[in-house]
């Protein structure tokens, strides 16, 4: 460059810009930048990481997956027996959120406490999965009514105690 002239992109010649990638400073433009959390990147840049936690492999989601339905499956008939046993509704909250808070417990195990959305909406298909073990090994479906809205109630209470574990 033998005159000072505008800054151009270094992938694209003919546009003009005085954008810089935040990390590598080559110059950029609107074609070629890509926008991240912390800022805008070249291509390469942008690449390179995303935040670690939340990217796991499939087999993490697998694991995850296994540990939830399991440990929905084994907590799911000890919910039954509980709730066979006593039948207060505060206590089945109370329990609800006893259910979510171990299905997530064992999910977040299962990935060395790794977190993030997909593992939240494990944790709630594990949650849900547990809720029908419950009902169906004592075939104590609800009918529409006072007993279903008080479930549902106690599904919610455990879906949020999971996904605020696991998220
Ligand atoms: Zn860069
Ligand atoms: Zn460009």
């Amino acid at each position: 460059m033998t005159e000072p002239g505008p800054l151009r992109c270094a992938t694209h010649p003919d546009v003009e810009t005085n954008l810089r990638c935040g990390k590598c400073g080559k110059l950029i433009c609107p074609r070629c930048l890509v926008q991240t959390p912390v800022g805008a990147r070249c291509r390469d840049c942008a690449k390179i990481k995303r935040l670690p936690t939340y990217r796991l492999s499939s087999a993490y989601y697998l694991r995850a997956t296994g540990a939830a339905l399991g440990a929905a499956a084994v907590i799911g008939v000890g919910w039954g027996l509980i709730t066979g046993l006593f039948s207060f509704i505060y206590l089945n909250l109370i329990l609800a959120a006893g259910v979510g808070y171990a299905i997530a417990e064992i999910t977040g195990l299962a990935v060395n406490r790794k977190r993030g959305l997909p593992l939240a909406i494990i944790g709630s298909a594990g949650v849900f999965f547990c809720y029908l073990v419950n009902i169906f090994t004592f075939g104590r479906i609800p009918g529409l009514g006072l007993g279903l809205l008080l479930d549902i109630i106690a599904v919610a209470v455990a879906v949020s105690t999971a996904v605020s574990r696991l998220r």
